[in-house]
Parts: structure tokens; sequence; C-alpha cells
């Protein structure tokens, strides 16, 4: 087995290494990454993972409750499905347990640095190169490729006396599992994709639950169950069932874009069926108005549960929709004036997605920061993996990649096909840099965000974290998985400022011969 690598040098943090490629995270799109680099075999790479281990939002999300909402059988990677799953929509721990797994058996954990903060990264023109501080020291890269993912920096609520409250208070992402609920008067504040699933999972334990809605959620039938020991036998034994079963999935959830992206009335069919949910899972009327969204569905995710309202509807479970004014040492006071003593705060209040606190720290070759150009134009990239002034680096998960209807794995695939094309052209051609030329990216933006404009994340009347500041939809891709599939297979040159190796001498990166920059980055210990 390999273990994971600790940098245990005490010169590790004073000296500066070399890889071709630093990969920043290593949830499914680092590690993916990671993957295909060990496969393709011609550049030596380091992986710099903050937390202790590979997983990402699925190592980091362990509230109870913490489930997928996107099917198991398209919640993997294509090279590496999974037989084992327990069930159709997997919970949290197995999905860890199957990336943990991917890891072990590609035998990329000892090109990480575990515990590793890459405080900034900066592009250095003259030496065509990438220079990254981190928590483990100074790394050069000739190219970076960030996979710290959309959703990896919870989002607090910037509500009066949050910080002073003096009982137990945590973010959803970053779950005290020390925290004891048992009989407690517990508050969530959110009714997202994560407050559904903590609200029935924590509701019969708590004394009392508070829920704070401020816009009601589109909700549908969670369509969850146990594989049966004969599926299970099928999927590991019978050749061709499980990818079968995968592209049956498929297929049914591609069919959901034309509703969501092309036309957005028929969005009503399901919106009647969450209607109905609504009526056969709630009693009281008055619970039932307020649980009811007033945008058309899909506006805001939706949202898959069969326990939510059911837990909405138990005596000791309050709904409240008056707006929160200020949260005092004990308790919570909204704006019509009412006090309410709680022991316990919840916040599941989302993440930071269209403005990270990760983009202050890359700075680019004009020496602006992404933060500093997504404030002005927005988060805007070109074939959601490149971003112009940042010369060498891709995003995976990067803006316009997200999905409303099916599993971003897809979309890190296909970008992950992408990078290692355009990698094979960067050897086979003597590539030292490229930059996606800004004319193409605004053309490439242009035409997305005509296509978003008639999509029902634009029209469907909600306010939602998909929409920027300006008032784009920088964050979801409007189209079929496979278009954009289809868009990423190969590395179009033509797009980018691209300068060769022979133009410049004086570029590091050939000179590092890449297995001793290799024994430079990884102390792994195999066991
Ligand atoms: P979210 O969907 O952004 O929901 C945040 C909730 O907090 C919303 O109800 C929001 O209300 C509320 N909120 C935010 N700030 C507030 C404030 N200041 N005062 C009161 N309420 C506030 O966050 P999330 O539930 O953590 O989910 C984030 C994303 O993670 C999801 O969209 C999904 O992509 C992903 N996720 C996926 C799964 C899965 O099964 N695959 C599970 C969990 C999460 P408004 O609606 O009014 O803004």
């Amino acid at each position: 087995m390999v273990l994971p690598m600790t940098t245990t040098s005490p010169n590790a943090a004073s000296r500066t290494r070399h890889v071709d490629i630093a990969i920043i995270g290593s949830g499914f799109s680092g590690l993916g990454a990671a993957i295909k680099l060990k496969k393709l075999g011609s550049y030596s790479f380091v992986v710099l993972e903050r937390g202790a281990d590979v997983g990402g939002t699925w190592r980091d999300n362990t509230y109870p409750g913490a489930a997928c909402d996107v099917p198991s059988q398209l919640y993997s990677f294509s090279f590496a499905r999974n037989p084992e799953w327990s069930r159709s929509f997997s919970q949290q721990p197995e999905i860890q347990k199957y990336i943990r797994s991917v890891a072990e058996k590609s035998d990329v954990l000892d090109h990480h640095v575990f515990g590793c903060d890459v405080n900034s990264a900066q592009w250095d023109t003259a030496a065509q190169q990438w220079h990254l501080d981190t928590t483990h020291g100074r790394f050069t890269a000739r190219f970076v490729v960030s996979g710290v993912g959309a959703l990896c920096e919870p989002a607090l609520p910037n509500i009066a006396g949050i910080n002073d409250f003096e009982g137990e208070l945590f973010h959803s992402a970053r779950w005290d599992h020390t925290a004891d609920l048992t009989g407690k008067r517990v508050a969530i504040i959110g009714t997202g994709a994560s407050a559904i699933q903590i609200v029935p999972a924590i509701a019969d334990k708590a004394g009392t639950l508070d829920v704070y809605q401020r816009t009601a959620p589109w909700i549908l039938p969670r369509l969850d169950r146990p594989y049966t020991r004969f599926e299970r036998f099928a999927f590991k034994h019978i050749p061709g069932v499980q990818r079968l079963a995968r592209t049956a999935i498929y297929a049914s959830r591609e069919t959901q874009v034309i509703g969501l992206a092309k036309a957005p009335k028929l969005m009503l069919g399901l919106q009647a069926l969450a209607k109905g949910m609504i009526r056969a899972q709630i009693r009281n009327p008055e619970l039932r108005k307020k649980v009811t969204p007033d945008f058309r569905i899909g506006c805001k995710r939706m949202l898959i549960s069969n326990a939510y309202y059911p837990a909405l509807d138990r005596a000791n479970v309050d709904l409240i929709t008056d707006g929160i004014a200020e949260v005092r040492g004990k308790s919570i006071v909204t704006a019509d004036g009412t006090e309410r003593e709680i022991d316990a705060l919840i916040v599941a209040t989302g993440f930071h997605v269209t403005d990270s606190p990760m983009f202050a720290g890359i700075t680019g070759k004009d020496g602006r920061t992404l933060a500093e150009v997504f404030n002005d134009t927005g988060m805007q990239g070109y074939k959601g993996t490149t971003v112009a002034g940042f010369p060498n680096m891709f995003f995976l998960v990067g803006p316009n990649t997200g999905l409303g209807h099916t599993s971003i794995v897809l979309m890190i695939e296909s970008q992950l096909n992408y990078v290692i094309d355009a990698l094979k052209k960067i050897k086979s051609n003597n590539i030292a840099t490229f930059d996606v030329l800004p004319e193409v990216q605004n053309e490439y933006n242009a035409i997305l965000q005509k296509q978003l404009s008639d999509t029902v994340w634009m029209t469907g009347g909600c306010a939602s974290w998909y929409l920027d500041k300006h008032g784009n939809n920088t964050t979801l891709w409007p189209g079929f998985t496979f278009t954009f599939r289809r868009m990423l297979k190969q590395f179009d040159t033509q797009a980018y400022a691209i300068t060769v190796m022979s133009d410049h001498t004086d570029i590091a990166a050939p000179q590092t011969a890449a297995p001793a920059a290799r024994a430079n980055t990884t102390q792994g210990t195999q066991a």
C-alpha cells in the first residue's frame, strides 16, 4: 500500500523544488489529472493538497446525511468504474472510499504533498514558469493545473452578531463531530442541497430544530434504493452490464438539458411533480405555502429528498421564513422582533463560487490577480479550462463548467482530455508557453452568454449563486455534456499565443530532468 507523503525534511520549507507540472488540489479533478499525467509519463508532477487525504469536497463534507444527488453509476471516472456501489445514489463515506481506492490503485499517492496549502502562484514571464509559495516551501513549475473546484471555500453569512454567538457554531462543510446535538435547541441557516440532507438526519436527535429559510427550494423525489445482490454481481461479473446501466442513466439525465437550457417551459412538468410532493408529504396548509417556491423549477439547483418535508412536518421542527435580523449570545432574532433561544447554530449557507478567496492568490503575466481580472470581467475563461493572461495554467472545473443535471465528473474528464492533448502538443512542438488570445476568449464568452440568456437559470425568476455580480451566469455549461466533450477533444493551438522553446534559451524547465525533479518533490513511503 502506498502511504500518503509527508514532507519531513527540515529543509523542505527553505528550498525551491522544480517540477514540470504542479497540480493544486486532489479532489475528483486534481486526482484525475494526476492519474492521466502518470499514464502519459512525459512530465514530472506534484499534487499540492491542503487536506490530509484525497477527496476534496467529499473528504470535507462529512455532515450527517451527506450524500450525492447524482446517480452512483455516473459519479465515478469512466476509466475506473465502481461495481461495488451499494445503492443507486451513494452516500459520502462510500464516495470518499471510492476516491481513495482509485488514488491507491493508480499509484499516484506518492506524488502528493498533503497538508500543503498553496498561498500564492505567480507567473514569471522571464523564466516562463510559475512560482508557488506553499506551507511546504516554494515550488516552480512550467505548468499549473488548478483542481481546487468550485465548492471548497465555505461562505459564512454576514449576519450581525454571528461571531459573538456563544454556543456551538459551524459550517455544514466543516461539521464539528465533537458537538453533541442530542436534546439541544438547534438552528440551521439555509435550505440548499446541504441543509435539506442535514435537517432529516438530525431532526430526531435535536430537542428542537429551527430551520431558517430565505428562499424555498424545489424538491423532487429521491429515487434511491440499495442495489440487489444480483445487480451487484452483474455489474462486477457480466461484461457490459455496468456500462449499459451507466449509458442508460447518462442518456436519461442528458434529456433534462432540453428543459433547463433550451425550452424552460418544459420544466413545468417537473414543477407539477414537485408540487405534488409538497401536497403528499406536508399536512399543514401554512407550511405547504411556506415551502412552495415562487420561481421556475431548475432556476436554482433542483434538490432531491424524500425525507426533508416529513422532517419539517415534525412537532419539534419549525420552518422560519422571517429574515434574520441578528444573532445574539444564545439566540436568533428575526426581522419581526421574535427572539428564539438556541444552543447550537449550523450554517449551511454554501460556498464562495464566483468570488473564491483563492483567486486573489494567483497572479498572471500582467501582474494582475485572478480576483482583479474576474472582478472586472466576471469569471470568464476559454472552454472552461484556460484564462487569458494566465499562461501555462489549466483550470479544472473552471468558468461555465458546472451542471444542473448530471455528473461533474463527465466535465472533468473532458477537460482532462484537453489538458493531456495540450501537453502532448507542447512536447511534440517544443512549446514553451501558451496563453489564450483575449479576442478568442471574448468571442467564446459572448456566444456562451447568448446561449445562456434563454435558459431557465436566467429566465426562471430566481437569484442564485450561478450568477455573478454582473448578472452573468459564469458557472454553468448551457448544453449537453457530449457537446462539451466534443469541443474539448483536441487542444486548439490556434486559439493561443504560443512561444516555442528555441525562442527562449533562458527558461528553467528544460534544465530540469524529470526523475531528479521527482526525487526532490516526493518522499513517500511504500509499505
Ligand atoms: P447552497 O445551495 O448555496 O445553499 C445555501 C443556502 O443558504 C440557501 O438556502 C441560501 O438561501 C442560504 N443562505 C445563504 N446565505 C444566507 C444568509 N446570509 N442568510 C440566510 N440564508 C442564507 O449551498 P449548499 O446547500 O451547501 O450547496 C452548495 C452546492 O453544493 C449545491 O448547489 C450543490 O452543487 C453542491 N452539493 C451537492 C450535493 C450533492 O448531493 N451532490 C450535496 C450538497 C451540496 P438563498 O437560496 O436565498 O440564497
